[in-house]
Order: structure tokens, then C-alpha cells, then sequence
């Protein structure tokens, strides 16, 4: 994936599943209705990670580029990444978000999960090409 094809990308599905899979290394749950005679109730059951899940069907990832509330923990996940780097957000006088990364604007758009979430692919993106 370039950086291109990342900033193409909007707000939703794909862009958490990239975030959750590429900036926290975690299983994008499959989740599957299974039902358990022992406990006679149904509950979710993800084929990948064996992970089960009793209740209303969860999503298969948090809502990273849509909801600031879980979008601030990937931007924890970009300092990390980003350690050796001078990183920082400023908010224009519009009040779009601007991400800079050494000095050189990373993501500019209007919605800061959005923002965030886009960030943190092209930090992987950029840390593996030092490797
Ligand atoms: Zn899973």
C-alpha cells in the first residue's frame, strides 16, 4: 500500500480494519453466531483468533477513523511509532487538523479520526521503509 492509496481512502470499514491490523497488529474478528447447548444461549465466535464474544454482535473492529474517543489511542500508537521524529498536529485557522511529520504535512482533512487513523498507516508505512 502507498501513501497515496491511503489518503484516497475515506472515513469507515476498510480504513479501521487497515488500522487495527497495521497499527495494532490485531485480528480483525470474522464473527460467527455459534450456539452453546451447555449454557443453552448463542454467542459469537471468531474463526481467526478463537476469540468468543457472549452478547449483541460486536463490531469487528473500533471505529478508529470515525469516533475521536477510540481515534486518541492511535494517536498514542503514533508516538510510539514515530519516536525518533518530530511529530506534531496543528489545527488551522479553519480548524482542519494538520499532521507534520519532521517538519512535512503528513494528512490534512476535515475530520480528525479520519486524520489520525491516516496517519498512523503512512507512520507503518514510512517506519517499515527505514527497516
Ligand atoms: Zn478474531
Amino acid at each position: 500500500m502507498t501513501k497515496e492509496e491511503i489518503l484516497a481512502m475515506e472515513a469507515g470499514k476498510e480504513l479501521d480494519k487497515l488500522v487495527h491490523q497495521q497499527v495494532f497488529q490485531l485480528c480483525v474478528h470474522d464473527w460467527k453466531l455459534r450456539y452453546s447447548k451447555r449454557n443453552d444461549n448463542s454467542y459469537y465466535y471468531c474463526p481467526k483468533c478463537k476469540d468468543k464474544f457472549w452478547g449483541l454482535m460486536p463490531e469487528s473492529t473500533p471505529r478508529y477513523s470515525r469516533d475521536i474517543s477510540v481515534a486518541w489511542q492511535v494517536l498514542e500508537k503514533i508516538k510510539e511509532l514515530l519516536s525518533g521524529h518530530h511529530f506534531d498536529i496543528h489545527f488551522c485557522s479553519d480548524g482542519l487538523p494538520e499532521f507534520h511529520i519532521d517538519g512535512e504535512v503528513l494528512v490534512a482533512t476535515n475530520e480528525v479520526p479520519e486524520a489520525i487513523s491516516k496517519a498512523a498507516l503512512i507512520a507503518v508505512l514510512e517506519t517499515k521503509n527505514e527497516k
